[in-house]
């Protein structure tokens, strides 16, 4: 039997330490930040193809919202185990209250309800790693394209930004760029991961989770292999997250909205002074701060009656 010798086994230990500090016991380290901001849509969802899906008030809805919840679980479970250690998810669509927050992943901090300073951005800002977008959708007028529509299916025609058509995950992208966050993942169905490349370039993962034969009928990848794609997406995005680049726009900002009736366009020629009015449904402005101008484009829908 060995016995141990106390003082003498101290004075080892001591003199090993000093000799080599690398043999002290390591101090645990802070795990550095990893914020991962989620905005979630709704048309780009798995399992969504039609409108009564995504509308409060119809026997569908319910349905549509559990879905929802599905793929931005998937994602969340992505990012942790990508190793976040903040995940905040913003619901996007329509009333913004869609995501149950009983059936979100608990470890998910939930921005719910409309309206938002930065609408489908709420909660963004610069200590944020990365962004991600789910269910996302084709901007208006996308051929084969679920519920393809821009901010306002029934206000928007189009919006362009500097020339360039954008789908909302062209502005939203912009947002984040604005605060130095790049979006590293966009699902939705096959159109929006194509304009995603257009866009964004092709750094940003894309996940398809169905394939559109028109703009209210799709082919589904099988349930649980879209959810592993949306999670296995998001650990590839982030792991790979020091190569990407927030999507950053040249100022001046020159917008352009085009209303689908020339109605639509009357309260905001009328009623903003920097807004021209090209032609009967599109009015003009320029904005050197992204955001500002966002927030015109804004009030310029809102003033919009609908059709
Ligand atoms: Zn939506």
């Amino acid at each position: 039997m060995y016995r141990s010798r106390p003082a003498l086994g101290v004075f080892i230990s001591l003199a090993l330490v000093l000799a080599f500090p690398s043999l002290s016991p390591a101090q645990p380290k802070a795990k550095p930040a990893l914020k991962v901001f989620i905005s979630v849509d709704m048309e780009g969802i798995w399992g969504i193809v039609h409108g009564d899906q995504t509308t409060p008030g119809t026997p569908d809805y319910a349905a549509g919202c559990a879905l929802m919840v599905a793929d931005v679980n998937a994602a969340v479970e992505g990012a942790l185990a990508a190793g976040a250690t903040e995940v905040v998810v913003n619901d996007s669509h329509g009333s913004m209250r869609n995501i149950d927050p009983a059936r979100l992943d608990p470890r998910a901090v939930l921005i719910s309800g409309t309206p938002k300073p930065l609408s489908m951005m709420q909660g963004i800002d610069a200590s944020f790693a990365a962004c991600l977008f789910i269910g996302y959708h084709a901007k208006a007028g996308t051929e084969n394209a679920i519920l393809d529509h821009t901010i306002s299916g029934s206000v928007v025609r189009g919006i362009k930004v500097n020339g360039v058509e954008m789908p909302e995950l062209g502005l939203n992208a912009a947002i984040a760029g604005y605060y130095g966050v790049p979006v590293v993942l966009v699902s939705g169905d096959t159109a929006v991961c194509r304009q995603t490349e257009e866009v964004l370039g092709k750094g940003v993962v894309t996940v398809a989770v169905k394939e559109a034969y028109g703009r209210l009928a799709a082919k589904l990848v099988p349930m649980v292999e879209a959810r592993e794609k949306i999670r296995q997406g998001v650990k590839e995005a982030l792991g790979k997250l020091a190569g990407a680049k927030p999507y950053k726009l040249a100022a001046p900002y020159n917008f352009e909205l085009a209303t689908h009736v020339s109605a639509q366009a009357d309260m905001g020629a009328m009623l903003l002074p920097s807004v021209k009015r090209p032609d009967a449904r599109t009015l003009t402005f320029t904005a050197n701060d992204f955001i500002e101008g966002f927030r015109t484009l804004r009030a310029l829908i809102s003033l919009a009656p609908a059709r």
